[in-house]
């Protein structure tokens, strides 16, 4: 039996041993006496605002050695890769720097609107590739590095990801960031520095799913700036007194303080000086370390305020961990909003306009509904610091947020019990009762929201219901979206049919009352840079040379890759875009030998699913569908199964533990087809542990066939989609989220289309309530490998009865319903691979069709349809 997870190895950073060496290559200047004389910052002056062919390598060395001696204090003699990354990203910093403050000052002096992104998640993966890719300054680095004895390739291996964020929702907003800078928008983005980002996986032997802690900040990081002026104090808990009748100001005191200590990362743009900010909060001790309870031998009451403050900002919540850790989450919200509000509203009064005229410099745009609290948030400084008027301060209010809803399954809706809230934040919770009750005063009346639904659809009793800010019940609980929603300026959806299905179903009270123009949609996009240029660099020169356009051009014009069509007829290009193909295979071959020690088959179809596990998501039909290929391969002759496709099959994603099963089927899956010599050059299967930014992106670039397989109506947009689309690789899915807006760009004869579409999906679920028909009858093939699973062919069948019940009973997601027509576009998959002429043709016009998918496309979606924002490009005027 050949194990799939080697446990030493899985999950594990694979570090090389260190490997001490000296930099070589440079040549220090010698004194009178011959003595060498190594750069130090008091002497040695180079430049720092280098960019593209302007930079000098001379330069570049000179700083990277001076950041060696001076910020790290080693000596060149004595240097591994882990160290020069670490001088070769200051002296990267140190040019971003320049532009970085050169465009805060340009902002300052324009005073323009500004558009701030509140995200809870930003997951931002490595920094220094794309700072170089960013700057224009890789070749120069490259072969600065190499005259130093290094090499690029290795150091840029040393970082860590910076993994703030769960999945889609974090990569979006990191992607966001990137178009704000690359278009010049005043944009910056507002999250937490949590010292823990999301867990690394580790797989055990038996397919289990463990998770270790993700320490990102062990090794110094050197891509962020400490600001430790920069703090705000955050209150908890306490009394809120009203001190004056009705809706006026109130007193908030007592409680807990805690400190907000800023961190800055710096976002520069794609071929512009303009370099955004992503501000990053830490928590501390308002006070530190209690003295007295120490002096009096008090040593854990000492710590123990200090380690509670601390914990605010320790880690970053895994998805649909609901119950764990509530109370500290709610805080973790509060605590970010507050000082993001804080921080935008100081920033706004350097400007010395009137506080009437905030919307007209400030749109904050909630990414979901975890940054909700920033509304009542907002409210109490208008109304308890700068005495304004309860109607006065709603009108600002509603002006200045935009919701972007990432939704619509109803149990992802986010809810905070009001006795929790009430205890945590009273203020807020008086303010939320305020912007819900129904008023006694008829200058209330128009503003007030149910009283103003009460006037609309008079007792209309269950839509005043629905709409209400509270759900009845024990506890009563607030609704987070509601408020969102009702707090908004404009709200919009992340694809067509999404935002289609948010107007009709979860808020289409709120459609009613308000009118429909006041909700949009602004379908995803994903940065090139990092999902093309950076990922596929191969790709990336061929395109370039094949437009005659220079990469810096079409990155911000993806649109311009249309013109590739015409080359798909051209048999020489074809060959070049397969080869390149083949070698991103091959590379991603030799990272899951060398990390895993697995030896892949790449003379075989890559079929890749990347994403967090999830019952909709349905990696489960993947899983099933491999094990049906399995038991057909089996059933072939020896002769008729050399004719069949080869494929290989990867799975990467980090699961909560109501998934923890699905893992654990596809590795012991994995673990038995992958041994078994009859079907083994056909069909083999891999699990790759700890999915983050920088697997995907070796993983995309070597894709054939991906899947995008959430039952219709449940997947929001998805952005691998257009990950694996932008780089070449075809796409089976469903007609869900993006999909269809992906079919509609690069043609639908380009996607392998399967499964039920959204309109029928109610009915499907309330036949499998009502009328259920046993799997047996209603997909014989399908009941057949269930079978298998339960009969042990995997291991104890018991462990996965839950699993394969989800889908005997209920079937919620409709696996049975989809099974044969994903089975018949599996087959289509492979009778197109046979052709591949032709495949490489449906490849290329892909590529070539994408570039509606751009994030630069959607974030001025955003700043147009939304913010209202003009960019402002540094050094032009
Ligand atoms: C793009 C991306 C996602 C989102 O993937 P979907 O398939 O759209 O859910 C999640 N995680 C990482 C690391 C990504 O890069």
């Amino acid at each position: 039996m050949t194990s799939v997870i080697d446990p030493k190895t899985i999950g594990k950073p694979v570090r090389q041993r260190r490997h001490i060496r000296t930099l070589t290559g440079y040549t220090p200047e010698t004194d009178a006496s011959g003595k060498e004389k190594w750069p130090r910052g008091d002497e040695t002056v180079w430049k720092t605002n280098m960019r593209g062919v302007d930079a000098d390598v001379g330069d570049i060395t000179k700083s990277v050695v001076n950041h060696v001696q001076t910020s790290l204090a080693r000596q060149a003699y004595n240097l591994d890769n882990l160290g020069a990354y670490q001088a070769a990203a200051l002296s990267v910093r140190d040019n971003m720097l320049v532009n970085w403050n050169e465009t805060q000052l340009h902002y300052t002096r324009k005073a323009p609107k500004r558009a701030y992104y509140l995200s809870l998640e930003f997951l931002m993966g490595r920094t220094l590739d794309n700072a170089l890719l960013n700057l224009d300054l890789k070749s120069q680095y490259k072969d600065g590095i190499n005259q130093l004895g290094f090499s690029l390739e290795d150091l840029l291996e040393e970082e860590r990801d910076a993994a703030l964020g769960n999945g889609g929702l974090g990569r979006l907003a990191a992607c966001y960031l990137d178009s704000s800078a690359s278009q010049d928008l005043p944009v910056w983005g507002y999250g937490l520095r949590y010292k823990y980002g999301i867990f690394q996986q580790l797989i055990s032997p038996e397919g289990n799913q463990l998770e270790a802690p993700d320490p990102w900040l062990d090794n110094q990081n050197p891509w962020e700036l400490p600001r430790i002026d920069v703090n705000y104090e955050v209150r908890f808990y306490g009394q809120s007194e009203r001190l004056s009748e009705g809706h006026g100001r109130a007193l908030w005191t007592g409680g807990q303080e805690v400190l907000a200590v800023a961190y800055d990362v710096m976002i520069p743009g794609c071929n512009t000086r303009n370099t955004n900010n992503l501000r990053l909060w830490e928590s501390k001790p308002k006070r530190g370390f209690d003295l007295n309870s120490f002096n009096a031998g008090n040593y854990e009451g000492a710590v123990e305020s200090s380690n509670s403050a601390a914990a605010i900002t320790s880690v970053l919540y895994p998805n649909d961990h609901t119950t764990f850790g509530k109370e500290l989450r709610l805080k973790q919200q509060y605590f970010w909003t507050a000082a993001s509000l804080a921080d935008i509203i100081r920033r706004f009064k350097n400007l010395g306009k009137s506080i009437n005229e905030f919307p007209d410099y400030v749109a904050i745009q909630l990414n979901d509904t975890h940054p909700t609290l920033a509304i009542p948030e907002l409210m109490r400084i208008l109304i308890d610091e700068e005495d304004l008027d309860w109607n006065f301060a709603w009108q600002i209010v509603t002006n200045v947020f935009f919701f972007t809803n990432h939704t619509v399954l109803p149990e992802a809706l986010e809810k905070w019990p009001v006795p929790l809230m009430e205890h945590i934040l009273p203020r807020h919770m008086q303010i939320i009762y305020d912007i819900k009750a129904v008023s006694n005063t008829n200058t209330f009346a128009a503003r007030i929201f149910l009283q103003a639904v009460e006037k609309k659809f008079p007792g209309d009793r269950e839509r005043l219901a629905r709409m209400s800010l509270i759900e009845e019940g024990f506890p009563k609980q607030v609704r987070m979206a509601n408020l969102a929603c009702i707090g908004s300026r404009r709200i919009n959806g992340v694809a067509e049919l999404h935002s289609k299905l948010v107007q009709t179903t979860i808020l289409k009270d709120f459609v009613e009352f308000f009118g429909v123009s006041k909700f949009g949609n602004v379908t995803n996009g994903i940065t090139p840079r990092r999902w093309l240029d950076q990922c596929n660099p191969e790709l990336s020169k061929l395109i370039s040379s094949t437009l005659k356009i220079d990469k810096s051009v079409w990155l911000k014009d993806l649109y311009k890759l249309k013109d590739l069509v015409k080359y798909a007829a051209d048999k020489g290009f074809r060959a070049e875009w397969a080869a390149i193909k083949q070698r991103n295979k091959e590379r991603l071959a030799h990272h899951i030998e060398t990390t895993l020690g697995f030896t892949v088959n790449t003379n075989a179809m890559f079929d890749v699913q990347i994403k967090r596990l999830h019952e909709y998501k349905r990696q489960t039909l993947n899983i099933l569908g491999v094990i049906h290929r399995y038991l057909e391969l089996k059933a072939l002759t020896p002769a008729l199964r050399k004719k069949v496709n080869p494929k290989v099959v990867f799975f990467a994603g980090k699961a909560a533990p109501a998934f923890f099963k699905t893992i654990r089927l596809i590795v012991n899956v994995a673990r038995v087809i992958n041994a078994d010599p009859e079907t083994k050059d056909y069909l083999s299967l891999y699990f790759l542990p700890d999915y983050s930014v920088s697997l995907a992106e070796v993983l995309i670039p070597a894709s054939d066939i991906s899947q995008h397989i959430s039952t219709a109506g449940t997947e929001a947009s998805g952005t691998s989609n257009m990950k694996f689309c932008l780089n070449g690789g075809l796409l089976v899915g469903t007609v869900d989220g993006a999909n269809i807006e992906i079919a509609e760009e690069v043609g639908e004869e380009n996607v392998f289309f399967f499964g039920h579409l959204t309109p029928a999906v109610e009915d499907l679920r309330y036949q499998h309530m009502y009328h259920p028909v046993p799997v047996d009858e209603a997909c014989p093939p399908l009941a057949n490998v269930l079978n298998q699973i339960s009969g042990g062919l995997f291991g104890d069948g018991g462990v996965y009865e839950p699993l394969v019940n989800t889908i005997r009973q209920g079937d919620y997601y409709l696996v049975t319903d989809d099974f044969d027509s994903y089975i018949r576009a599996l087959a289509m998959v492979d009778e197109a691979y046979l052709d591949r002429d032709e495949w490489v043709k449906k490849s290329i016009c892909t590529t070539a069709n994408m570039g509606k998918f751009s994030s630069d496309r959607a974030i001025m979606d955003y700043a147009q349809e939304y913010w209202n924002l003009e960019p402002i490009p540094v050094g032009k005027d």
